[in-house]
């Protein structure tokens, strides 16, 4: 299977601006997870690169006729390089890409660094912002230290009332990402998010494990974790509280199959994303670099948009990620989760021994997680066809029905709406 390009909606970017954080998360696939790519290359982006970026990207999107291009201003940490640089890259970008395609900015960051000459780059290139941060200070601070080993919840929460403070051009609110701890409690993390920090989009983030490092006695805590989460979401009976997880996960549920395929179509033939690095070099999800030297040999100034994206390699991971393990050939909840590709990271299927050819480490606990919104679903008065058609395969259909999914569809009544977002 490849991919054809003949209709790409959006070509999506992972830019690292700068390779260096001036925090030090323990769970980094970045720096701390055993990939030393990063040293080698420049510690941020020189604008010549950039201009050779913006031409790669601006001819990519005509090549295909691509009319929207996105561009994630990431790290390491991007607000560590200088701000004339950056207000310099948002510029040559808006420049050379926009007379092409529409163009936009996105940024994730720890928002420690964020200050009033920051808040004013944000609001005139209409940056939109995810901040990091994993919960209250006790959750925060047992991976999200810095260099000397401090904590960094004040900073964060500095930079994040800033950009919540009035006349931002945030207007969807500033996004939140928490990595998942299994050890901690997820409804506090909610509540946290929701209520102290005033945060009402986010999401909940599986760390970057492989069947080589995972510790499967955690497997539980990730199950009761992800269950907690959905129901304190489910209790807050918010729909404007997105969670993007959730949200995705009882659209699927409930939209029918048809739309799993045109999902799954939009994600396989109309969508680009890759990770470029601070030397021009070209990649997949640069999560995958822990696993793999040599997955960014190609770049920029070599190769064309459309080649790297059929390139042999490319193309292989892609028909892998869209490809189902065997080991989940006769699972009820395929349509959706992928092996664990739709929610979770594709190097949670890698193993030294099948490579990508495993259930995600995550299985057992999404099963549960599956099942448990599905019950809470027709509990809220979904039918119960309705999600099986939606999850309609050719295999064991049968497994999807638990007992204790057929008495909660039989005993509806009255109870709190599971906020799905349909949009
Ligand atoms: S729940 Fe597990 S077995 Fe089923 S598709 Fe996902 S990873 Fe595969």
């Amino acid at each position: 299977m490849s991919q054809t390009l003949d209709d790409v909606r959006k070509i999506e970017v992972v830019l690292k601006v700068a390779e260096r954080c001036n925090i030090n998360c323990s769970y980094c696939y970045m720096f701390n997870k055993g990939n030393e790519e990063f040293s080698d290359l420049p510690a941020y982006i020189r604008q010549s690169t950039v201009e050779e970026i913006a031409h790669f990207l601006a001819n990519g999107a005509r090549e295909l006729n691509c009319k929207d291009v996105s561009i994630g201003l990431h790290g390491g940490e991007p607000l560590m390089i200088k701000k004339e640089r950056y207000v310099e890259i948002c510029e040559t970008f808006i420049r050379i890409i926009s007379p092409v395609a529409k163009i936009d900015f996105t940024m994730q960051t720890n928002a420690v660094l964020v200050d009033d000459e920051w808040m004013e780059i944000f609001k005139k290139y209409k940056i939109q912002i995810g901040v990091s941060i994993d919960g209250p200070r006790e959750y925060n601070d047992r991976a999200r230290l810095d260099h000397r080993g401090r904590s960094t919840y004040d900073g964060t929460l500095r930079g994040i009332r800033m950009l919540q403070d009035e006349g931002t051009h945030l207007k969807a609110g500033v996004g939140g990402l928490a990595v998942i701890d299994p050890h901690v409690d997820a409804k506090k993390i909610y509540r946290h998010m929701v209520d102290v920090l005033g945060i009402r989009k986010f999401d909940f983030l599986l760390p970057i494990e492989t069947h080589d490092t995972f510790d499967e006695s955690t497997l539980p805590l990730y199950a009761k974790y992800l269950c907690d989460a959905f129901d304190e979401w489910v209790a807050d009976d918010d729909t404007s509280i997105r969670i993007r997880m959730f949200t995705n996960m009882l659209s699927y549920f409930t939209r029918g199959k048809e739309f799993a395929a045109r999902e799954n179509h939009y994600i396989f033939n109309r969508w680009i994303l890759m990770t470029i690095d601070s030397n021009g070099g070209i990649g997949p999800d640069d999560a995958l670099k822990p696993l793999n030297g040599g997955l960014f040999a190609q770049n920029v100034r070599d190769v064309s948009l459309k080649e790297f994206v059929m390139s042999p390699l490319m193309q292989d991971l892609r028909a892998a990620e869209m490809a189902l393990p065997e080991a989940c050939s006769d699972c009820a909840w395929q349509t959706y989760c992928k092996g664990g590709g739709h929610y979770g990271r594709f190097a949670n299927r890698f193993s030294r021994r099948n490579g990508f050819d495993n259930p995600t480490i995550f299985c057992g606990a999404l099963k549960q997680l599956y099942a448990h919104a599905a019950k809470r679903l027709i509990e809220s008065g979904v039918a119960y066809e309705r999600v099986v058609a939606s999850l309609e395969y050719s295999g064991a259909r049968q497994q999807f029905a638990p007992a204790a999914i057929r008495t909660a569809n039989a005993s509806f009544g009255g109870r709190k709406t599971i906020p799905i977002h349909m949009a």
